[in-house]
Formats: C-alpha cells, sequence, structure tokens
C-alpha cells in the first residue's frame, strides 16, 4: 500500500541515497534506527515532498508520483495521505492548541471552521488534553506539545503518519507520555514510518526495524532479530554505542 522505489536524494554534488526501495504494509509499524547524518530525516522529507527527491516513484494507496516530474496537485494529493511529526513540535505558537489541532483540516481538507475545532476537541480528549483547548504553546510542557503535534497528525486521518525523532528534543521526564500517545497508535493499526534513538520502543512496538547507514539500508528485520542477532558490523557497533 504504501511503495517506493529507486528513491534518491542528493544536495548539490553529495549524494544522500540512491535507489532506496521501501514497501510498507497496511497498519505495519516500521522503525528506522541509524547514526546521525546518514539520511533518515531527508528520507521522510523526501516521502511527504517537504524536500524533492531527484528520482524515485513514491506510492501511497491509490497515489503515485514520480519524483522527476510531479506536479503541484500530484504532490497535494499525496501529501493529504501523510501525516509528520517533527522533532521540534513545528505547533503555530499563535494558534491554540485546538487550533493547531484544527489547522489541517480547515487549510488542507478544507473543512468549516467549527467543525474543525469540534473534531480537534474530540482528538485532544482523545490524547489526553481535553482541558487544555485554549492554551498556547508556549502555555504548555514539552510532552504536551508534542502530543499537540501528534493530535495534528492524527487529525488528517493519514494512510500513513511519519515521525521524525519525536521524542528527542524533550527532557526525559516528558519522553514516556509521548511514547505511550504512539504506542496507543500502533495499537490501532495506524501505518507508521518512525524515526527514533528509542530502542525500547523499537523493540516493543515495531513490525520491522530497518537500520540505515551511510544512506543505505544495511539490514532490516524483526526487532528480535535486529537486537539479538544483528549481522552487519556496523549495526552491531551501533547498538554497543546506543545501548
Ligand atoms: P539523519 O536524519 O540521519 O541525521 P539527515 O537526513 O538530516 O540525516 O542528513 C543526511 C545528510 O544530508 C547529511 O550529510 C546532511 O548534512 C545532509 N543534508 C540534510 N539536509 C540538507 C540540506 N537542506 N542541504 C544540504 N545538505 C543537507
Ligand atoms: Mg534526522
Amino acid at each position: 500500500m504504501i511503495d517506493i522505489k529507486k528513491l534518491t536524494k542528493r544536495f548539490g554534488d553529495s549524494t544522500v541515497f540512491s535507489d532506496l526501495d521501501l514497501t510498507i504494509t497496511k497498519g505495519e509499524i516500521v522503525v528506522v534506527i541509524g547514526p546521525s547524518g546518514t539520511g533518515k530525516s531527508t528520507l521522510l522529507r523526501c516521502i511527504n515532498f517537504l524536500e524533492t527527491a531527484n528520482q524515485g516513484k513514491i506510492t501511497i494507496d491509490d497515489v503515485t508520483v514520480d519524483t522527476t516530474q510531479a506536479k503541484k496537485n500530484d504532490i497535494l494529493a499525496l501529501r493529504r495521505k501523510t501525516g509528520f511529526v517533527f522533532q521540534n513540535y513545528a505547533l503555530f505558537a499563535h494558534l491554540t492548541a485546538r487550533q493547531n489541532v484544527a489547522e489541517g483540516l480547515i487549510t488542507v481538507k478544507g473543512w468549516k471552521k467549527d467543525e474543525a475545532y469540534q473534531r480537534a476537541q474530540q482528538i485532544l480528549d482523545d490524547i489526553g488534553l481535553g482541558d487544555k483547548g485554549d492554551a498556547f504553546p508556549a502555555a504548555l510542557s514539552g510532552g504536551q506539545q508534542q502530543r499537540v503535534g501528534i493530535g495534528r497528525a492524527m487529525a488528517l486521518e493519514a494512510e500513513l503518519l511519519l515521525f521524525d525523532e519525536p521524542t528527542s528534543a524533550l527532557d526525559p521526564e516528558w519522553v514516556g507520555e509521548v511514547l505511550t500517545l504512539m504506542k496507543k497508535l500502533a495499537t490501532r493499526h495506524q501505518t507508521m514510518l518512525v524515526v527514533t534513538h528509542e530502542m525500547q520502543f523499537a523493540r516493543e512496538v515495531a513490525d520491522r526495524v530497518i537500520f540505515m547507514a551511510d544512506g543505505e539500508f544495511v539490514e532490516q528485520g524483526k526487532p528480535e532479530q535486529i537486537f539479538t542477532t544483528p549481522n552487519d558490523l556496523r549495526l552491531k557497533k551501533f547498538l554497543n554505542q546506543v545501548g
């Protein structure tokens, strides 16, 4: 249902990755791990066209976009199929929590404001922030802000949620509540592609773990295999460093 073929991204003369293939089935939770600077963020950003890849085809459901000849409408159609959760939350500071969650419904989906706010409130209730609807981001803890960030992605009911190190900007005390919310989404069979350094989360929640290094998918498999019987030397070294 999500199929990425021969995805290639260069910045100037430097190739981040080339000819990456990735297929994700509906409801699958795929966790990408790997050293920094290896192209994990760029991969996620290319999938929803925050960056444009130099080559490759991206299919989500019934929408296929060839990145070399993507038209604005194709890109919009593909974006509607994804939600993105950023490391630094990227909430609108001048909007309340409710307005932040509703924003995509209004601008991307064209909902009327009052309907969007109603739905946003339901989502805030669902993620345990029902009483924070009128709060501005600055009045929320880091963990609460990131839950709003996830709520905003949830609002779009996207086929695929992309998470780029959603807990790595958080103080340790707030990490748990964000991971708990992500686990809740996983139990609802939300398809997720998650870049994270939270190995325990990967072990518990991932259907598949991909180790990415030097712009390649070096090794992938069930968490059990990746964490207990890794094959590649770079993966072994990486696990020693993080674990
Ligand atoms: P990761 O998320 O795995 O840490 P990134 O995807 O952020 O890695 O970066 C991969 C490589 O691409 C790095 O060498 C980084 O410096 C480079 N890069 C990322 N974004 C840009 C950009 N906008 N312009 C130039 N180089 C970039
Ligand atoms: Mg990154």
